[in-house]
């Protein structure tokens, strides 16, 4: 079966014309998609036989929220069961500019960052366009709310899902669909050098995002295995290329590890790297995550890296404020199962 969330209008039309409907059929069935609606029965302008037929072909209520955690900074973590009983995360933010929802593009993910817990148990699966979507939508209908932003930093490594991502890219910015902006999507990638360029090639105006991590080559492999396929020069010569494409400024993502990555040696290294790039460093401090001992850098050190990256290397650099933590629902900390 097809989640009818991952079918674009043009799609949904080449599928009406293969059953003898007609062609606004489509525009109909998409404008019910497009509303999130979680059940074939409430698309009420459609003929029973049509609900029928899509009923016995489609999917349509493809994440089911099975657990709801509230943090107590308004945060809201669900657990959502896929028609495999498969279990993901996302998360739903409160900020001053609006909405935010992180969302899972994996289940699991096999990218083993030792300080991450969706990683833990490698990947399952790779989750389609209309799951990665069905994430928002319920959201959206738990909450009554629109969702202004949409990062892909949930569980998974949107770029080794490369297809399905990006067609949850162009079904949610779809000016007949979700009408998300393109600017309002951030995706964030542990450094698929080669799907990075691929990605440029797009031209969109989504945000991206590289979590980076350590600036020095034999370190960064110690904590992000990645980077034996793609090395330090290979994923930056890949970034300069994705801001000479699209000409959008990249965020580099830099969680704080006490004594592992925190120290004046790796401001330098760091501001050395980015020095005159369009981009923008997100210090994050690190998250608990129970199978492993690291621990955030006291304040005092982060404002110290931070200091040098702004005054000796003019990186525009902001601290992030982690949501969540309490509920496990901060950077790092999602994972496929109840913990
Ligand atoms: N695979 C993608 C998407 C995951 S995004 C990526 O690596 O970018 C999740 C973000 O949280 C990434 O920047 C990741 O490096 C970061 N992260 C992972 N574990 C963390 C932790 N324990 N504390 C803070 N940030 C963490």
């Amino acid at each position: 079966m097809k989640d009818l969330r991952s079918l674009t209008l043009e799609e949904i039309t080449e599928y009406m014309k293969t059953i003898g409907e007609k062609g606004f059929r489509a525009k109909q069935v998409y404008e019910w998609v497009s509303k999130g609606v979680s059940s074939f029965d409430d698309m009420t302008n459609l003929s029973q036989s049509l609900i029928e037929q899509l009923k016995r072909e489609f999917r349509l209520d493809n994440f089911k929220i099975i657990q709801t955690l509230k943090s107590e900074d308004g945060t809201i973590k669900v657990l959502g069961a896929l028609w495999d009983e498969n279990i993901v995360e996302s998360v739903f933010m409160t900020y001053k500019h609006g909405n935010s929802v992180c969302v899972s593009t994996q289940v699991g993910c096999k990218m083993k960052c030792t300080f991450c817990a969706s990683t833990l148990g490698g990947v399952i699966r790779n989750l389609t366009a209309g799951e990665i979507l069905g994430q928002i939508y319920a959201l959206q209908n738990m909450t009554g709310e629109r969702v202004n932003n949409v990062v892909l930093m949930g569980s998974g490594e949107p770029l080794d899902n490369y297809d399905e991502t990006l067609k949850f890219i162009k079904l949610s910015t779809d000016e007949k669909g979700l009408n998300l902006s393109g600017r309002s999507i951030t995706l964030s990638t542990c450094g698929l050098a080669t799907e990075i360029r691929k990605l440029a090639d797009e031209r969109l105006q989504i945000t991206l995002a590289i979590s980076l991590h350590n600036p020095i080559e034999d370190e960064r492999i110690q904590i992000m295995p990645i980077t034996k396929k793609h090395n330090l020069s290979d994923l930056m010569s890949s970034v300069d290329y994705y801001i000479e494409k699209t000409g959008r400024r990249v965020t580099f993502e830099y969680a704080l590890i006490d004594g592992v990555n925190d120290t004046e040696r790796h401001a330098q290294a760091l501001g050395a790297l980015l020095k005159g790039k369009l981009v923008h460093v997100n210090l994050i401090p690190v998250n608990a995550v129970v199978e492993n001992n690291f621990m955030p850098s006291s304040n005092n050190k982060i404002n110290g890296f931070k200091r040098v990256l702004m005054d000796k290397y003019r990186l525009n650099t902001t601290v992030r404020r982690e949501l969540g933590s309490d509920i496990n629902a901060a950077c790092g900390q999602l994972r496929n199962q109840h913990l």
